[in-house]
């Protein structure tokens, strides 16, 4: 067992050993437990409400979870597809939709629901992202198992499948205040496209009538003395240059000073300098020419200040691929060694890199997309908190106020909205 650093009156380890439930064979999952040596000491620890929530959804989880007495009951009139008295163990089934950052933040999403209403997690994976995750519980499996009888509908799973939430509300076959006996199962559609009645799903009053519902579906969703991670993503390469990109980057740097200016000529000053400190950049992208760039400037020229700038780039795929392990266990590990960056510049709208921010528990700074070719001034934008930006909320709230306490529009998308 590696060595863990104290934060405060608490070290890590000491959280570590209150998230999971005693007993869990360490040999497992070793990432689980020894990435604490290599991240500094986090100084978000979690409530005794969610430690108490955490217990008890093990529990239920291990008493309603893949192949127990009480799934196969309710497996049974899942089949049957009479509707339904509630039963002890409720679950939610998710299923997943585009890249790697967008499924993670999602089933994270799906499993705080599930602990706030009292619901089973039950997750379809795809082969693309088998081995890349460990099991959470113990004895048990969050995968939805291959037998599941809806499987075979999956593929129909669309926002026109008549029975998502949000058709069914549309056409009338159910209403807000009359709902019994409730559907064996309901498809929730909650993809950047909802309409208005998909939305209604956030509103309390909704939940209070899906409490009743058994079975739904929810789609979706070195050795450096510093690390400065730079995720560039580029969502259209035809209409956003390159040139215009680089500069953004090179002058969010220097303006916010996470990395030195260079020297245009080898002086003497430089290399007196008393500063000789090692700050290691991470580029990431599905490009190499960011991370060629980045590197050159430093390569060929001192810095002002004196310090070494080593530039890294773990791959660059050129294209996204759905269906492929190697790529996304590519793609987790970029995300996972963004997080470990002392200082992280992300690209405004990609889940990519909310991902990494929030396992960091970093606020990042936010490079805007440019403009009719040109960067925008400022370069970047420091976000107000580590937490994602939901892009698509629905735009009829549930008479909810948004923009106070702690819920803000987002610093890169005008309309979403995050925790701050
Ligand atoms: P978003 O599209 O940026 O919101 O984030 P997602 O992670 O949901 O989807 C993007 C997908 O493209 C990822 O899952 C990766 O497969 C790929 N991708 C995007 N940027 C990078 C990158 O910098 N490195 C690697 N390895 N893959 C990337």
């Amino acid at each position: 067992t590696p060595e863990v650093a104290d934060s405060g009156n608490v070290s890590s380890q000491q959280v570590l050993d209150e998230l999971f439930a005693p007993g869990h064979d360490k040999g497992s999952c070793l990432s689980r437990y020894e990435f604490v040596v290599y991240r500094k000491p986090s100084s978000h620890k979690p409530s005794p409400y969610l430690l108490s929530k955490l217990r008890k959804y093990e529990s239920l989880h291990k008493l309603c979870g893949p192949f127990t007495e009480s799934y196969n009951k309710t497996l049974e009139q899942l089949k049957s597809g009479r509707n339904v008295s509630t039963t002890d163990c409720n679950y939610v089934v998710y299923t997943p939709l585009s890249g790697l950052g967008n499924r993670m933040l999602t089933i994270a999403s799906a499993f705080l629901y599930a602990l706030l209403t009292n619901r089973v997690l039950l997750v379809e994976f795809g082969s693309e992202i088998a081995g890349l995750f460990c099991e959470p519980f113990q004895q048990t499996t969050l995968l939805l198992p291959m037998d599941f009888p809806l499987r075979s509908q999956f593929d129909n799973f669309s926002q026109v499948y008549p029975r998502t939430y949000g058709n069914m509300l549309k056409s009338g076959i159910i209403n807000t205040s009359m709902m019994s006996p409730p559907p064996p199962f309901l498809y929730i559609y909650l993809a950047y496209d909802i309409d208005r009645y998909d939305g209604l799903f956030y509103c309390d009053q909704n939940q209070d009538q899906l409490r009743k519902v058994p079975w739904f579906y929810r789609a979706y969703l070195s050795k450096a003395d510093e690390r400065i991670g730079i995720q560039v993503r580029v969502f259209d390469t035809k209409v956003t240059p390159f040139q215009t990109v680089v500069d953004q980057i090179l002058s969010c740097t220097i303006k916010e000073k996470l990395l030195p200016d260079v020297l245009e000529k080898r002086s003497s000053a430089a290399s007196l300098s008393k500063n000789q400190s090692l700050k290691a950049v991470l580029v990431t992208s599905l490009y190499s020419e960011y991370y060629e760039h980045i590197k050159g400037v430093y390569w060929t020229k001192p810095t002002v200040s004196g310090e070494v700038i080593g530039v890294y780039q773990p791959s660059h795929e050129e294209h996204e691929l759905y269906g492929n392990n190697m790529h996304s266990m590519k793609a987790w590990t970029e995300i996972y060694l963004l997080s470990m960056s002392n200082a992280l510049i992300t690209s405004s709208w990609s889940t990519f890199g909310y991902v990494a921010q929030s396992l960091g528990g970093l606020k990042p700074w936010i490079l805007y997309s440019p403009l009719n070719g040109t960067a925008p001034d400022p370069p970047c934008v420091r976000a107000m908190s580590m937490e994602p930006c939901f892009h698509f909320p629905p735009s009829h709230g549930c008479k909810a106020e948004v923009n106070v306490g702690h819920v803000k529009h987002c610093e890169d998308v005008e309309w979403g909205l995050k925790l701050v």
